[in-house]
């Protein structure tokens, strides 16, 4: 078990508008690691944006590690799911119903 202790918004110059984040994990060990990520990267989860490195680490997003929904703040699980492909079933369908209508606006 590894604890996230801080994360910050790195630009990288030259390299169009992509932005990366670091976040700063502590090891048992004492040690701190510093993994780059990119918000913007699907969570491995329930598929949208990371946003904000989690407990979990940087492919998962924090609301998916906590099991709560990032729109409604309920809880996904109801702790009955027999897999982890069950658990996730159900966040994408919960995600589903909750997420907001996308305005799309092509530019
Ligand atoms: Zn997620
Ligand atoms: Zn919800």
């Amino acid at each position: 078990m590894i604890l996230k202790i801080a994360s910050e918004v790195i630009d990288m110059p030259g390299k169009g508008n992509s932005k990366m984040k670091k976040a700063t994990y502590h090891t048992l060990e004492g040690k701190a690691i510093v993994i780059e990520y990119d918000e913007n990267a699907p969570c491995i989860c329930c598929g949208l944006p990371v946003v904000e490195a989690s407990m979990g680490g940087t492919k998962i997003c924090p609301w998916c590690d906590m099991g709560r929904c990032r729109y409604c703040r309920e809880l996904f699980l109801t702790g009955h799911e027999k897999s982890r492909a069950e658990c996730e079933a159900v966040i994408r369908i919960h995600i589903e119903q909750c997420k907001p209508e996308e305005t799309v606006n092509e530019r």
